[in-house]
């Protein structure tokens, strides 16, 4: 029997899980990670997620699927002599994209929800500021949804608090949540691997940092 008082984040350290997870605890009494090791560039990013999580208060699961970097070729944040596309070509996902990540990502923390009862499956995924990737859109994610359930006899509930969000309204959602600083100070978001405010120069920080301009001049508006 699935738990609907448990939730299952898939959890990152970047800006969308980081506010994914703190809403979460809005959400369930009792709120899980899971983290991926899955072959990217910056392992870091696993470290920065064990500190996040610890921070929250909520138990986190670090699981090695090198095989998701393995497979695929050609893709510029597990290979890093492959120079990132900086914006997205016209009839391809970004070489940014990692084919897989999200279906795989989300079926093993649905066969790990499932081993701890968890009924409640959250990811930070966006159509809004859809960068390309297939696995982001929400026809994907309901789609698995069913799969998921059909697969294991279940009743996983997957929840895309994000899906229709930009980044701008993704901010706002932080600051109401009380972590806007947590979120801006400490999450890494750069594909360069840098913490914070990121590199400001790669495709990742450009999205974060205009969301973020927007909310400011928002904020202030208000004020
Ligand atoms: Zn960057």
């Amino acid at each position: 029997m699935l738990d609907r008082n448990k939730a299952l984040v898939v959890f990152s350290g970047g800006q969308d899980s980081t506010t994914c997870l703190y809403w979460a605890k809005t959400q369930w009494p009792d709120v899980h990670a899971i983290t991926f090791r899955y072959g990217q560039r910056h392992v870091c990013e696993v470290d920065i997620a064990r500190e996040l999580a610890a921070e929250a208060g909520v138990p986190i699961t670090i699981l090695d699927i090198p095989f998701v970097s393995q497979l695929s070729t050609g893709c510029s944040l597990t290979d890093d002599s492959i120079k990132m596309d900086s914006e997205k070509p016209a009839d391809t996902p970004p070489n940014t994209f990692v084919p897989g990540r999200n279906l795989f990502f989300l079926s093993i923390a649905a066969v790990h929800a499932r081993e701890k009862g968890i009924m409640n499956i959250v990811t930070g995924v966006s159509q809004t500021d859809f960068s390309g990737y297939p696995d982001c859109r929400d026809s994907f994610i309901r789609s698995l949804n069913v799969t998921l359930n059909l697969a294991m006899d279940e009743q996983f509930v997957l929840h895309t608090p994000l899906m229709w969000k930009d980044k701008c309204e993704t901010w706002a959602l932080a600051d109401s949540l009380g972590v806007f600083d947590i979120v801006r100070q400490r999450t890494l978001t750069c594909y360069n691997g840098i913490p914070g405010d990121g590199c400001g120069n790669c495709p990742a920080c450009h999205l974060r940092r205009k969301g973020l301009e927007e909310y400011l001049k928002m904020k202030k508006e208000k004020e």
